[in-house]
């Protein structure tokens, strides 16, 4: 996420570095690359000066107040008017109604009715809520077909009406559906044009009149850059929406909009979309974002999907595999499934403090893995269970079966050997031992 920008602002606070004191000279040196950086990801520029202005401002202030390193203060300052300039602190939705009416807005192919799919799933699985989903495109027969298959996808109704060319009377049945069926959310995805034009505008603008949402959110493909602002302005103008959704933030975006739309409209961003999946959904935190930026990481968010994932019945299981010396390839499979479930494997070694700039031109894909299940699944069921058994033969054999090389299938061995002897330990209490360890 945002590699470029990342990179050119650790180059710029870099000249810092080697500085014992925050001076005028070379604030403003270090200033002019950040503003360089900035307009380089597509920031406005309007939005670049203020900001770098707001930084010299702040540096120079605080330069006698402080215990800082100077390097080290200009980066808390950037992360904190970063933070600031994506909107502070994370915001909500409104759930407060029964039903609550969620109405999407955009442009076509922003993402809205994939994130209309993700935000019912989010709601199902982390709210306990019961959403329905309601097809507006009445333009697009694909449209009214695509949210189907993405609510039977997560298993949440949707609410069509094929004949009827009507948007606003569709989503006023489908409110009045929810009702019927008891859902608490109704998420209303309508129909987008390739550009902003009146028709769309007055058409949107009426179903926002007839259905009074509790939430009008505006989604955008951070990709465009530029464009995405100056689209969430023509929208925010006549709809006055509550809140930005941020899509497709896996791809090579330049990171342009996440930092320029909020000052443009004023309105928070709620949510991010980071890939095609269901679950490719996040909430926004502004400070995560601006530590994420600066290349710090992201640990708090990382350690929220381990969480997510973490199975303590299977946790407690392999815990007792552990002590009775059990542990087998096919555990060490499963653990391996549930790291995938996390999400994208660059993503994810992102947000580990310093990784980002570690990782920049390695190509990490999701197939990260795909090497090791190969290897392990060509392992029969009982060399899973007892991995001493491997000797030469079989790991030749595992080694043809998988499409390896018998030193790769050695190194999974070995690699497994210490995870166990590790884990032994953890649970021994013996993390000294562990230290140790690690250290050799
Ligand atoms: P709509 O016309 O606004 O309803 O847009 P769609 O929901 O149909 O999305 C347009 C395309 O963008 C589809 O191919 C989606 O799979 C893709 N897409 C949507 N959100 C994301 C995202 O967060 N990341 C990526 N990589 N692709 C996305």
């Amino acid at each position: 996420m945002f590699d470029n920008l990342s990179d050119k602002l650790d180059k710029a606070l870099h000249v810092l570095k080697g500085h014992g004191q925050i001076t005028e000279i070379n604030v403003a040196e270090t200033l002019k690359e950040v503003r360089r950086a900035l307009l380089d990801a597509d920031v406005n520029f309007k939005i670049a000066k203020e900001f770098t202005n707001r930084v010299k401002e702040k540096a120079l202030g605080q330069n006698v107040l402080t215990n800082l390193q100077p390097g080290q203060l200009m980066v808390k300052i950037v992360k904190d008017e970063l933070t600031e300039l994506m909107g502070g602190d994370a915001e909500g939705i409104d759930l407060s109604s029964t039903p609550s009416v969620i109405l999407m807005s955009g442009l076509q192919g922003s993402g809205k009715t994939t994130f209309s799919g993700k935000l019912a799933n989010f709601l199902k699985k982390k709210k306990n809520r019961k959403s329905l989903l309601v097809a507006c495109d009445v333009y697009r027969p694909a449209a009214i077909d695509q949210l189907h298959v993405v609510g039977e996808q997560i298993g949440v109704e949707v609410y069509s009406d094929r004949g009827n060319t009507d948007p606003v009377a569709i989503a006023k049945a489908g409110v009045a559906h929810a009702k019927a069926i008891g859902a608490s959310v109704v998420i209303v995805d309508t129909a987008g044009r390739l550009a902003v034009d009146e028709v769309m505008m007055t058409e949107i603008s009426n179903i926002h009149k007839a259905i009074t949402p509790n939430e009008t959110l505006f989604v955008v493909d951070s990709m465009t850059g530029q464009d995405a602002v100056n689209t969430a302005k023509a929208f925010n103008d006549v709809l006055n929406f509550d809140g930005v959704i941020l899509t497709k933030l896996d791809g090579d975006t330049r990171g342009g909009a996440a930092i320029s739309i909020k000052s443009v409209v004023d309105k928070p961003i709620k949510f991010i979309g980071t890939g095609e999946k269901m679950e490719a959904i996040d909430v926004f935190y502004p400070s995560r974002m601006a530590e994420r930026i600066l290349g710090m990481g992201d640990v708090v968010s990382l350690v929220e999907r381990a969480q997510e994932q973490f199975d303590e019945e299977q946790a407690r299981k392999i815990q007792k595999k552990i002590a009775k010396n059990k542990f087998g390839f096919d555990d060490f499979l499963s653990q391996i499934q549930q790291i995938k479930k996390m999400g994208n494997m660059k993503d994810l070694m992102g947000m580990i403090p310093g990784m980002g700039k570690a990782l920049k031109g390695l190509d990490i894909d999701d197939d990260a893995f795909k090497h090791i299940e190969a290897i392990i699944h060509s392992m029969t069921p009982d060399e899973r269970s007892n991995p001493s058994k491997l000797n030469t033969s079989r790991k030749k054999r595992i080694a043809k079966g998988s499409g390896r090389s018998i030193q790769d299938v050695n190194q999974l061995l070995k690699q497994f050997d210490q995870m166990s002897k590790m884990m032994k330990m953890m649970q021994g209490g013996g993390g000294k031992k562990m230290m140790q360890m690690m250290q050799n």
